[in-house]
Order: C-alpha cells, then sequence, then structure tokens
C-alpha cells in the first residue's frame, strides 16, 4: 500500500531522513519509534504530502505519489494538537473535507453521522471543539479522518497529550479501529505500551535511518543492538 523508494530530506544542508526504504502492506499497522529529532515527524508528513521529499519517490496504492497534492493520496492525519477549527461544530469540522470536495450539504452530514457512530461522536455534533474534554477532541481528530474513507491513516503521536488513563482508553478504541475499518495505518508513538500494542511491525528510527523493522516480539526478543533495545526491548 505505501512503497517509500530512498527517500531523503533535506533542511538546508541537514540530512533528517536519509535514504529510507519502506514497504507497507495493505491493512498493516506500522509504528514508527524512536528519539525526538530522529525524523518520524518529517517522514509520516513526507507520505502525507505535507512535506516535499528532497530525493526518493513514494509510492501509495499502486501510484507514484511522490510530487502529489496531500488531498490526492488517499491519506487522512491525526495530529497530537488535533488541529481542529475552534469556530466549527463537530459535524462541521468533521465534514470540511468533504465540502472541500465538492459534495453536497445532505451527503456530507450522511457521511460524517456514519463516522460518528464508529466513535461514538453522535451527541457531539452540534458541539464546538471549545466545548469538549481532550479524549473526545481527538476522537473528532479521528472522526474528520475517517470521514473521508481513506486508503491510509498517518496518527503522528495523537495521544500524547492525553492523561494515561485516557490514553489507554483511545489506544484500545484505535486498535478496535483498525479491526473494524481494516485500513492500513502509520502510527508515530513515544510510548512503548502503544508500540508494543498496535503494532504489526514496528520500525525503530535512529538519526533519519531506519535501524531495525520487525513484528514487535521479535524486537523486544531480539533487538539487533542496545539502541534498539532502549525503544523497545530488553538485551539478552
Ligand atoms: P521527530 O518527529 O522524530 O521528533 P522531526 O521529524 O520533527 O523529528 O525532525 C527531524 C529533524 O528535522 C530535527 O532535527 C528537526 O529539527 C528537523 N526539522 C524538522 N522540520 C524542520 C524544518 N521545517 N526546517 C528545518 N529543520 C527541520
Ligand atoms: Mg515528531
Amino acid at each position: 500500500m505505501i512503497d517509500l523508494r530512498h527517500v531523503s530530506k533535506r533542511f538546508g544542508g541537514h540530512t533528517v531522513i536519509d535514504g529510507v526504504d519502506l514497504s507497507v502492506e495493505e491493512g498493516e499497522f506500522v509504528v514508527f519509534v524512536g528519539p525526538s529529532g530522529c525524523g518520524k515527524s518529517t517522514l509520516l508528513r513526507m507520505i502525507a504530502g505535507l512535506e516535499e521529499i528532497s530525493s526518493g519517490d513514494v509510492w501509495i496504492g499502486g501510484e507514484r505519489m511522490t510530487d502529489a497534492e496531500p488531498y490526492d493520496r488517499g491519506v487522512a492525519m491525526v495530529f497530537q494538537s488535533y488541529a481542529l477549527y475552534p469556530h466549527m461544530t463537530v459535524a462541521e469540522n468533521m465534514g470540511f473535507a468533504l465540502r472541500i470536495q465538492g459534495l453536497g450539504a445532505a451527503e456530507r452530514r450522511r457521511m460524517v453521522e456514519a463516522a460518528a457512530r464508529k466513535l461514538h461522536l453522535d451527541h457531539l455534533l452540534d458541539r464546538k471543539p471549545a466545548a469538549l474534554s481532550g479524549g473526545q477532541r481527538q476522537r473528532v481528530a479521528i472522526g474528520r479522518a475517517i470521514v473521508r474513507d481513506p486508503k491510509v491513516f498517518l496518527f503522528d503521536e495523537p495521544l500524547s497529550n492525553l492523561d494515561a488513563e485516557l490514553r489507554v482508553q483511545m489506544r484500545i478504541e484505535i486498535a478496535r479501529l483498525h479491526q473494524t475499518l481494516a485500513n492500513t495505518m502509520v502510527y508515530v508513538t513515544h510510548d512503548q505500551t502503544e508500540a508494543m500494542t498496535l503494532a504489526d511491525r514496528i520500525v525503530v528510527l535512529r538519526g533519519g535511518r531506519i535501524e531495525q523493522v520487525g513484528r514487535p516480539t521479535d524486537l523486544y526478543d531480539d533487538p539487533d543492538n542496545l539502541f534498539v533495545a532502549g525503544f523497545i526491548g530488553s538485551p539478552r
């Protein structure tokens, strides 16, 4: 579903993503982990089309998307900061991308309500973001992604603003969502438990390169080195 072919990103003279090759299967849940500044967000944003690619190619769903606009890529991104429009209701926030796509009000409402039911947001559709809790806001941000029925969901530390209890609850909800929708998901996190429980495969990044890729249990039981062990596993 996603094919990164020797993707690099340079800011000025500084290389922050350095020749990354990675294939993500359809329906797979892939988690990026690694220290702050290693390039997780940049790599995700390059898949989303929010960051220009310095060299290499991004393929999504069998199409070369290296130069495609974000809206044309069939991806939806969920941010840590929610990025909801404060002056719009939940329904308007969720339907905004559909409006941009030119869908009429009735169809937008139907699609927004269907997505809202999946996330138990039905009763909040007419509220403004300011009247929501942090967990509800993040649910709306996820709902806004679902409503577009993307081939690929991209999550950049979506739960790190939430308190511990809510984080667990939302993690379970995201796992359930992945089971229901069976979409391809790429998920960035600092949280080892999130990585271990959500991922089909974990990608450990370090200094803009892939240090190791593998199933959670494989990385946990058999890390290639102490760096990987420090993030996921326990050295033997
Ligand atoms: P992570 O998400 O893993 O914490 P980022 O992808 O945000 O890392 O950043 C990777 C590196 O790229 C960092 O060194 C960061 O300072 C740098 N970087 C990110 N965005 C920009 C930018 N717009 N201009 C210059 N440097 C940037
Ligand atoms: Mg980041």
